[in-house]
């Protein structure tokens, strides 16, 4: 049964952007009764990029209702991540965990990917518009107003109950509010396609992500994500003027960045690329604050780490599967602190992250990573939450990060010199 709003509002629940955040707050909030409406700027199936999941996001998949017809989507299976650096490679088994949960994920499509979702979503009830691109917002905290423009240049203005903006790098709230903040990580580019990839190794694993490190500087490393299709999404980050060194063009860029990583080359050396090249810059994002009157930020909307760890999925789903049920709490006339039920939990998962990336761009992480002599049991914890589980209160390298990655890496040789240099 289609849920029905409540008299006097255009709708319960508006949301701002159709992608994973979106979708999967849209899918469990009419599961819970609300009626609600999703308004997205482009015509779907859309390119995104953001196409390896973690094994942790496919329990929020399921809490929003969305499992199945991910499962539907024949996807390429992932178990793990390997890594390439010089004559080195290492990989970790996400089945081979801390923490108790799903243990495998999938490499996805996009584009495929994001319109399963809403189309899920939409299936249980939720109203999409697509082609309308949200162009105002009033926040309130008993009646909060949105102003789209349609594909004909025409205005209309809602009313709802409660707003959630999952518009991602869009950041409709975050800029129209002034809540953007430093998101205190060096602006970084990735320059990627997606390849028909030919890849013909038999040591070559497809079920896992392949990361590769840049012989010469130890801050530019590569994705290789392959998918059931054949095709690959291969792509290289580092810093902006650093890659901006390799050429005219991302064509050019990515070419020769793919040259100077001797795995890659032999893996890539007959694929041919299936879609322009491309380029982003800049793309780490924060803010002040994740909720204000009548509103909630939800995936990249609110913070945006780095594509190191394939992490931005996971927090999205994460971030709307905790917001529903708030959102529930707060339409059927509960109170809700947004803060120490939904800001604070949420940033703390993300805040592990984080102590993991800075841990990765600084050598520590790469140190461990390619040291295969660790004990099993701290292996298992890495793996716990790379693997995306990253709230466990239970796990040491969750709750104290920065503190144990430090340790293990001195363990593991590890000496801040080593950092932008060769590999050991
Ligand atoms: C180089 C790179 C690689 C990445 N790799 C990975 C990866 O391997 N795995 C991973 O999990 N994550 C990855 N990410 C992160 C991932 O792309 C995002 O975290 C994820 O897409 C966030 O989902 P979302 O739903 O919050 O936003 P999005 O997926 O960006 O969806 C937002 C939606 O809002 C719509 N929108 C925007 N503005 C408006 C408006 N004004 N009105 C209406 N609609 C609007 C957009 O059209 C879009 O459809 C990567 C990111 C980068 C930069």
């Amino acid at each position: 049964m289609t849920p029905e709003h409540a008299p006097g509002f255009d709708t319960d629940v508006i949301v701002i952007g159709a992608g994973p955040a979106g979708a999967a707050a849209a899918s469990q909030l009419v599961g819970l009764g609300h009626e609600v409406r999703v308004l997205e700027r482009s015509q779907f199936p859309r390119f995104s990029i953001g196409e390896s999941l973690l094994p942790q996001c496919m329990s929020y998949l399921e809490t929003a209702g969305l499992l199945e017809t991910v499962q539907a989507g024949d996807y390429q299976l992932k178990n793990g991540a390997a890594f390439t650096r010089g004559a080195k490679t290492t990989a970790i088994d996400f089945r081979e965990k801390f923490t108790s949960g799903w243990g495998t994920t999938y490499q996805i499509e996009r584009a495929d990917f994001d319109q399963r979702l809403i189309g899920a979503a939409a299936e249980r009830g939720a109203k999409v518009d697509f082609g309308v691109t949200v162009t105002d917002v009033r926040p309130d905290d008993q009646r909060p107003q949105v102003s789209y423009v349609d594909e004909n240049g025409k205005t209309t203005t809602l009313t709802a109950r409660f707003l959630l903006d999952a518009s991602g790098y869009g950041r409709v709230l975050a800029r129209k509010l002034g809540l953007e903040r430093d998101p205190r990580l060096e602006p970084r580019m990735a320059v990627f396609t997606h390849v028909e990839d030919y890849i013909d190794d038999p040591d070559y694993d497809r079920e896992k992500i392949l990361i590769g490190v840049h012989p010469e500087d130890a801050t530019i490393w590569y994705w290789l994500i392959p998918f059931a299709n054949g095709h690959a999404s291969v792509g290289v980050v580092g810093a902006i003027e650093t890659l901006a060194q390799y050429g005219d063009s991302p064509e050019a860029r990515w070419h020769a960045l793919i040259d100077a990583e001797p795995r890659y080359r032999q893996l890539l050396r007959n694929a041919r690329p299936v879609r322009a090249f491309s380029e982003l810059k800049g793309y780490s994002a924060d803010v002040t604050s994740l909720h204000g009157p009548g509103y909630a930020l939800l995936g990249n909307a609110g913070e945006f780490l780095d594509p190191v760890f394939s992490s931005g999925v996971t927090i999205a789903l994460r971030s709307s599967t905790m917001a529903a049920p708030l959102v529930d709490q707060l339409l059927r006339g509960e109170s809700v602190d947004w803060q120490t039920q939904f800001e604070t939990p949420l940033r703390q998962g993300i805040a592990t992250f984080r102590a993991f990336v800075d841990a990765w761009y600084d050598g520590r992480l790469q140190s461990i990573v390619f040291n295969e002599t660790q004990p099993d049991s701290l292996k298992r914890m890495i793996s716990a939450v790379l693997a995306g589980y990253a709230w466990e209160q239970d796990n040491p390298f969750v709750t104290a990060a920065d503190k144990r990655l430090t340790t293990l890496a001195q363990l593991c040789g590890y000496s801040p010199r080593q950092a932008q240099s060769s590999p050991a």
